[in-house]
């Protein structure tokens, strides 16, 4: 065993013991007692003090220091034990913090990042605006400068979780004279003020995801500016790359295929939920799927999934070595929201009449979440910005065709 393997072992076996030192009795798996805040707040703690809720971030800023295969080690120990690991802010761990950590200067990091993986400031992305979604460098929320504050006045639109945030990083014009890209600066700044409203979306599904937010002379600190005045756009793309990534790395295919278990020699063959699932509603001939159309589907799905996990891995590999998360982002986006969709297409296939119940009896609970979960599928390819925009990216940055 290289020394890496028996160091990567030892913190195998640190974990496999800390977990259910720490994990509070109400959260254990069998639990029958609801946890209460407090738990789920020690269950929070305990990870957090050990940098684990933002595992890669340096030390010093309230990261765990881990490398990628460590980071491994603990999801897979983590999921062998059986308990979701405690949830903090996505917009703060995913889109923030890397971009502070890259953009920001020291006071900046000081200041947010340890409150990020304690989870104790919830953030919300300012980015769309009414007019400026796929042309986002058209925006127009404006800021001023006035002594040491800027003063922010505009509407942003499709805020998730707007209603649930604590603070924005938000992108507003700085200088309207300039070229549009030119002026455009990213601030930080609380939404617990006068000035800001903050009005929930209703969808048509009853649920409220997003929310339009409205600033009247809200009030930005200036040392809350990341990076130079006017100097936004930069910080802006990077934060969709981390976002990009982060959405295709969470999406089928995403997660790494099969892991070989510590110490296994064999990688066991994979298996496809897709298919168990329709055994019971399709029925099988001997072994397989009745339905040879379907079961075609479900391989090739399968199989591209597959490949895809693979290639995501080797780019995770090669971007270590090189230069990060760069413009190929936008490739994983786009593939992980086809392939997201096409999951749900063949499931509602797979269950026929069962798939048609958004709530009451007659559906299951995971059918219900699967019907949800289709029609969530299909706002995949919007987010983050729309698959005809990374299409773009991909023909202008990636491939280096003229515009
Ligand atoms: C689930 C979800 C969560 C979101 N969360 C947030 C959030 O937290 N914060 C935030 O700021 N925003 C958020 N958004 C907004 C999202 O980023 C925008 O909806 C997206 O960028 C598209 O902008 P738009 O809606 O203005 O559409 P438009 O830009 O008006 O586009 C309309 C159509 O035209 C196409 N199109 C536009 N320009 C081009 C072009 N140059 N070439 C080819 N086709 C083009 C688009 O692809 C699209 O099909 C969220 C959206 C969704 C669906």
């Amino acid at each position: 065993m290289s020394t890496e393997d028996a160091a990567l072992a030892t913190f195998r076996e640190q974990i496999r013991s800390w977990l259910p030192e720490v994990c509070p009795p109400s959260l254990k798996p069998g639990s029958d007692t609801t946890p209460s805040a407090e738990d789920r707040q020690a269950w929070l703690e305990a990870f957090a003090e050990r940098g684990y809720t933002t595992p890669t971030w340096p030390k010093e800023y309230g990261g765990g220091g881990l490398s990628k295969q460590e980071v491994a080690v603990l999801n897979e120990e983590v999921t062998r034990f059986g308990v979701m690991p405690p949830g903090v802010s996505f917009f703060g761990t995913v889109m923030l913090g890397p971009v502070l950590l890259e953009f920001g200067n020291e006071e900046q990091k000081q200041k947010h990042l340890r409150d990020i993986t304690f989870g104790r400031v919830q953030w919300c992305q300012g980015y769309s605006e009414p007019g400026a979604g796929s042309d986002l460098a058209g925006l127009q929320t404006r800021a001023v400068r006035d002594g040491e504050q800027f003063i922010v006045n505009g509407s942003k639109i499709w805020t998730s979780m707007a209603d649930q945030a604590d603070w924005i990083f938000c992108l507003v014009r700085t200088d309207p004279d300039a070229a549009k890209h030119d002026g455009i600066s990213f601030l930080l700044f609380d939404l617990h003020q006068p000035g800001v409203t903050i009005s929930p979306i209703q969808l048509i599904s009853g649920q409220s995801d997003f929310c339009q937010v409205f600033f009247e002379d809200a009030k930005a600190e200036a040392s809350n500016l990341v990076g130079p005045l006017n100097g936004g756009w930069t910080i802006a793309k990077r934060l969709l790359q981390h976002e990009r990534q982060t959405l295709s790395g969470g999406m089928p295919g995403g997660e790494s295929p099969t892991p070989k278990k510590g110490g296994a020699s064999e990688v066991p063959a994979p298996t496809s939920p897709l298919a168990e699932d329709a055994r019971a509603y399709l029925g099988t001939e001997g072994d397989r799927l009745a339905d040879p159309a379907l079961r075609d589907r479900i391989a090739q799905y399968e199989l591209d999934k597959l490949c895809f996990g693979l290639t995501l891995k080797r780019n995770g590999q090669e971007a270590k070595a090189g230069q990060g998360t760069s413009a190929a982002s936008s490739m994983f986006k786009l593939y992980a929201s086809e392939m997201n969709k096409r999951r749900g297409e063949i499931q509602m296939s797979t269950r026929g009449a069962a798939a048609l119940g958004w709530e009451g009896e007659g559906f299951s609970s995971n059918e219900i979440m699967e019907t949800r979960g289709w029609l969530r599928s299909k706002g995949n390819s919007i987010e983050g910005g729309t698959s005809e925009v990374q299409l773009n990216v991909i023909a202008k940055r990636v491939l280096g065709l003229p515009d």
